[in-house]
């Protein structure tokens, strides 16, 4: 998954969608960690559409 920092608002919503806790907002920005499996949930939830389905982080 990638983030687009601009776009980010940083509203927790991807931290508190993902299944698997993998989301997480570090020095205000949202990271998303190794253990990702690419379900899609959080690009789904964000409001902004900052997330996009991309393996390569
Ligand atoms: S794609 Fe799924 S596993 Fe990966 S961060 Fe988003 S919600 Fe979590
Ligand atoms: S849901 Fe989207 S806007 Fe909200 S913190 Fe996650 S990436 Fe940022």
């Amino acid at each position: 998954m990638k983030i687009d920092h601009e776009k980010c608002v940083r509203c927790g919503e991807c931290v508190d969608a993902c299944p698997f806790g993998v989301p997480v907002i570090e020095d205000d920005q949202v990271v998303i960690g190794a253990n990702c499996r690419f379900c899609g949930t959080c690009e789904m939830t964000c409001p902004t559409e900052a997330i996009t389905f991309e393996k390569d982080n």
